[in-house]
């Protein structure tokens, strides 16, 4: 009690504050999520993302050298392909988009960690995350595709597999089939409690990837449910999920929370695109100090309970924390 304790005591200096702090953010635990597109010397900067651009292989190995060098060593790859159509064929194709990147990735930069996110909505003309039966996405068929696209990916070289659909059975669907083709030593990163959020509307830019009818309410999670969100990665860590994640990020820190105290598995999640958006348009305003609140938003993940965060400021945050 007052006077005996006082909290000020250890936040006097630097040195006190830096003995005492509890989280701490190292580069390791950033992924770069980066967007694929067909071409040479491609550089599209996405309006909506400021600093994020589409990249066309050649450009991607510069900015993943950049990333490297910086001491982000693990990459997230989107694909847009050449073209879409019902079955997202391109997604699970040998000659696909994201096949490409990974091969010329870790011939190029053999240490960079690169995962691949394994879902349909790029590929498919509807825009949706899966096969299309009487105007709903279709569990069941939808597995069959998707596990075609992981072991493609395992075959053109990826070191880890993100299922990020919202499919019912996708991580055990997925982890029978890479173990039978002998990529039994390929984690899964679960898109474990994935929110139907309005934060992912600069990501659809990014990716052309919107639904051309309805929305993900069918398959992503209602932004109400906690309780359920421990369900979905119940189920994901029972079918074979190596790391769960939750996304999107700061509107989602308690269940990043729950789910960290409940089950003590590796733990991701996803600052979306929204989310870094928002940041950038304020700092672009001068409305707030942008080094100061991504560090601030990134440590509160990592206090919440991740292991690892995707975030579009990977590099920013990398190049910060070696200043400090
Ligand atoms: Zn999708």
């Amino acid at each position: 009690m007052f006077p005996e304790q006082r909290m000020r005591r250890l936040r006097r200096t630097p040195q006190l504050r830096a003995m005492v702090r509890e989280s701490h953010l190292r580069p390791e635990q950033l992924i770069y999520p980066v967007f694929v597109v067909p071409g040479e010397g491609i550089d599209h900067p996405i309006k909506s993302m400021p600093g994020q651009s589409q990249l066309s292989i050649d450009k991607l190995v510069e900015k993943l050298s950049q990333a490297f060098d910086v001491g982000v060593v693990s990459t997230i790859l989107f694909g847009i392909p050449s073209h879409k159509d019902p079955v997202g064929s391109e997604a699970y194709a040998e000659t696909g988009i994201i096949q490409q990147a990974i091969r010329v990735l870790k011939e190029r930069l053999p240490e960079m960690m690169v995962i691949t996110d394994v879902c349909m909505c790029e590929y498919t003309d509807h825009g949706h995350c899966g096969a299309i039966v009487d105007g709903d996405v279709d569990n069941d068929r939808t597995l069959e595709l998707l596990a075609q696209e992981a072991l493609s990916h395992a075959r053109a070289g990826a070191d880890m597999v993100a299922p990020s659909d919202m499919m019912d059975g996708r991580v055990g669907v997925i982890r029978e089939r890479l173990d039978d083709e002998g990529f039994g030593h390929i984690p899964i990163m679960a898109y474990a409690a994935k929110f139907a959020s309005g934060y992912y509307g600069p990501f659809r830019d990014a990716a052309e990837s919107p639904p051309q009818f309805g929305d993900r309410k069918s398959y992503q999670m209602d932004p109400a449910n906690g309780r359920e969100a421990l369900r979905e990665v119940e189920l994901d860590i029972a079918e074979g999920a190596d790391i769960v994640m939750v996304k999107p990020g700061l509107p989602y820190l308690d269940v990043l929370s729950r789910v960290k105290d409940r089950f003590e598995m590796p733990t991701a999640v996803y600052h979306v695109s929204g989310e870094y958006a928002m940041l950038k348009a304020a700092a672009q305003n001068g409305w707030v100090d942008y080094d100061k609140v991504l560090m601030e938003t990134l440590t509160s993940f990592v206090r919440a309970g991740a292991d690892l965060i995707l975030t579009y400021a990977a590099i920013e945050a990398a190049k910060i924390l070696r200043k400090e």
